[in-house]
């Protein structure tokens, strides 16, 4: 099992300014951040990330979403990150998702839910390297 996993703070944390809450819950919850940084997403960028969910309903309200404004993109290290982060944030859906969870605490929808959290060791490795070159990892 890996001990890394990527996250990204959604457009809709990032405009409520819960940004600095939700990296003190995660670095509470004891993950180290090895990467992180601020940017905008185009639309391509977004439908790149996401291009798995190309054949979903909501792709390209995704997409629009998460190209609508600034997010914060992370890579965190933690033993058993990836199982460990997504307990942290809650269920996709933050109106199921558990009290004290990020979703729970900082989600609206669905589609708006916050925070982003990888959900296999593989994809983790993927979607870090998508935003972060090796040296920008420490
Ligand atoms: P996650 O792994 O918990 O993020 O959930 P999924 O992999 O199932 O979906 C990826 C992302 O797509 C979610 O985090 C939401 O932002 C978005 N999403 C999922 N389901 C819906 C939906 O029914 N409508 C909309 N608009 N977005 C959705």
């Amino acid at each position: 099992m890996s001990n890394r996993t990527f996250t990204m703070i959604k457009p809709d944390a990032m405009k409520k300014g819960y940004a600095g809450k939700i990296l003190d819950q995660i670095l509470q919850s004891g993950f180290r951040i090895v990467a992180l940084k601020q940017l905008h997403l185009s639309t391509a960028q977004a439908g790149a990330f996401y291009a798995v969910h190309k054949e979903r309903p909501f792709y390209g309200e995704l997409v629009e979403f998460m190209s609508s404004g600034v997010i914060i993109a992370a890579i965190l290290e933690k033993e058993n990150a990836v199982s460990d982060f997504r307990k942290l944030i809650g269920a996709t859906d933050p109106s199921k998702a558990d009290e004290g969870t990020i979703r729970k605490l900082y989600a609206s929808s669905v589609g708006e839910n916050a925070v982003h959290g990888s959900d296999s060791d593989e994809n983790a490795l993927i979607e870090g390297a998508f935003f972060f070159s090796g040296l920008e990892q420490y």
